[in-house]
């Protein structure tokens, strides 16, 4: 006996199995349809990739030192996330994570919110490695986790 394969799209190595739901206007709704249908073919995934792989900004804020009226902007640095498994913790160092810096007196502040999501990232892609039972790194550049 074999088992039919459903017709359609072939195999993925990757698959697109993530759904991402977001909330959105009309007009934005409206926006993405029309960008989609004039540059990939109607296909709203493929635009919203294509949007976020070439996305980039430059930030900065104000420095919340006292008596400095600096300027911080992003600079890599290193750091460390815990990560559980199962009833163990490591500690994996990431190379190159952003941290603000002052561009004046030096102050460092970490964005809290990015710092928790590139936990949860981190923690993730180790149980990701193990359920392939592959090895988990001591060390992971961050900038390999902004790519695909
Ligand atoms: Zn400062």
């Amino acid at each position: 006996m074999s088992i039919k394969r459903k017709p359609g799209r072939p195999y993925a190595k990757n698959s697109r199995s993530i759904t991402v739901p977001h909330r959105m206007t009309r007009e934005e709704n409206r926006m993405l349809r029309l960008k989609a249908a004039l540059y990939t073919n109607s296909n709203t995934s493929e635009l919203i990739r294509q949007a976020v792989m070439s996305f980039s900004r430059e930030v900065s804020m104000p420095c919340m030192e006292v008596g400095c009226s600096g300027n911080m902007k992003l600079v890599p640095t290193s750091d460390q996330v815990l990560v559980h498994v199962g009833s163990n913790q490591h500690e994996i160092k990431i190379d190159e994570m952003p941290i603000y810096e002052c561009e004046r007196c030096g102050n460092q502040e970490i964005d809290l919110k990015f710092a928790a999501e590139v936990e949860t990232i981190v923690d993730e892609e180790v149980g990701f490695l193990l359920n392939q039972r592959k090895e988990v790194p001591l060390v992971i550049n961050f900038n390999d986790l902004m790519t695909v």
